[in-house]
């Protein structure tokens, strides 16, 4: 299954295929540690200058789903 991972090093993201119990990777960019991204606070993104109506916090993947639609709204 293909994951997001982001490194620690130098803040890449990339997607790489791996076993689902593997949490971090070596980053292509620096060779250095990436982290998987969660759908756990620590490694949540927020994006603090948007809101649904569901939540304030999302994943990353439904990060990338909202930016694709139109119905959010972006907070002033
Ligand atoms: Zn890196």
């Amino acid at each position: 299954m293909i994951y997001d991972f982001k490194c620690i090093d130098c803040n890449k993201v990339f997607e790489k295929n791996v076993p689902a119990r593997q949490n971090s990777t070596e980053c292509p960019y620096c060779k250095g540690k990436a982290k998987k991204m969660f759908h756990a606070t620590s490694n949540m993104f927020i994006p603090s200058y948007f809101h649904t109506s569901k939540s304030d916090v999302f994943s990353y993947e439904e990060w990338n789903k909202l930016k694709k639609d139109p119905n959010v709204v972006r907070a002033k």
